[in-house]
């Protein structure tokens, strides 16, 4: 399988959860690791544009005051969850960590960063009041790194 996120069975897994996807070993042998953060429940529920572009902009700013290796955080097609990639080798608990200290900081949060032309590629399309929501729901349920339904 060329793409591997297409070998996990969607329908087997039990969301919030973080999931360590890959780690790739380059010629001078540094890690890259890719992680899976999601927060809703594949093909049950979805995050609403406006809601997941702020959560993005959100946890980009956030996640980074956690963890100094973070090489990018994107928002998946699905609207179901984020990759975030960093180097070395992290340990999913330590994801987790950063994902509920980062939630935590969206619910204070009064000001969406780099939400403007400049900065941002469609900075009409963002809703603080649904990342916040998203944030609260995600946080009370709690992100595993058991995320197999067995
Ligand atoms: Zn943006």
């Amino acid at each position: 399988m060329k793409v591997e996120s297409f070998a996990l069975d969607h329908t087997k897994v039990k969301a919030p959860f973080v999931r360590k996807c890959t780690v790739l070993t380059g010629e001078k042998g540094d890690k890259v690791t890719k992680f899976d953060i999601r927060f809703m429940q594949p093909n049950k529920e979805e995050m609403q544009s406006e809601g997941i572009h702020t959560l993005e902009h959100l946890l980009a700013t956030y996640m980074r005051d956690d963890m100094d290796n973070i090489i990018d955080l994107s928002p998946m097609g699905c609207r179901t969850g984020f990759y975030m990639t960093a180097w070395g080798e992290d340990d999913v608990k330590t994801v987790i960590g950063a994902v509920e200290n980062s939630l935590k900081k969206v619910l204070e949060t009064e000001v969406v960063p780099a939400m403007n032309e400049v900065q941002c590629g469609n900075y009409k399309l963002h809703s603080l009041a649904l990342a916040k929501e998203y944030a609260k729901n995600a946080l009370s349920k709690g992100f595993t790194d058991k995320f197999m339904i067995e």
